[in-house]
């Protein structure tokens, strides 16, 4: 509507009415306008209660469902701490085998050395037989 104070022509009678500055269609007030207003008002009222006290957010995790309203804060905190608890755990396994991988490696290269060790005397051997 552009605010303009149209207002319901006297002369008219049609049953579509418009407003004579931007042809916006016109209607009467709406009917106990008061009334609607008020029990709105009392709905809402009666609405904030419930919407407060359900739960607003349910948090499954791993099959395990929890429903909150404000704990939700808590919630999270305490599942930060598992989860710093196995990030914690698997970081001292992974710890345990670089470990491990790092003697199996040098236990390799000992091997290995060895080997090269025993191929080089028998190489020699092979060319004094030869002599
Ligand atoms: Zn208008």
């Amino acid at each position: 509507m552009c605010g303009g104070r149209g207002g319901r022509p006297p002369q008219v009678d049609a049953v579509e009415l418009r407003c004579p500055r931007c042809l916006a269609h016109l209607h009467d007030r709406k009917r106990n306008s008061l009334i609607r207003t008020s029990a709105l008002l009392a709905a809402a009222v009666l609405c904030y209660v419930p919407a407060n006290l359900l739960p607003i957010m349910t948090v499954v995790n791993l099959g395990a469902q929890q429903s909150d309203t404000e704990n939700a804060r808590d919630e999270v905190r305490e599942r930060r701490t598992q989860l710093d608890t196995q990030v914690d755990a698997l970081t001292a396994e992974d710890e345990e085998i670089r470990e491990e991988l790092a003697a199996l490696s040098a236990n390799v290269d000992a091997q290995r050395a060895e080997l090269e060790e025993g191929e080089g005397a028998a190489a020699e051997a092979e060319t004094l037989r030869g002599k």
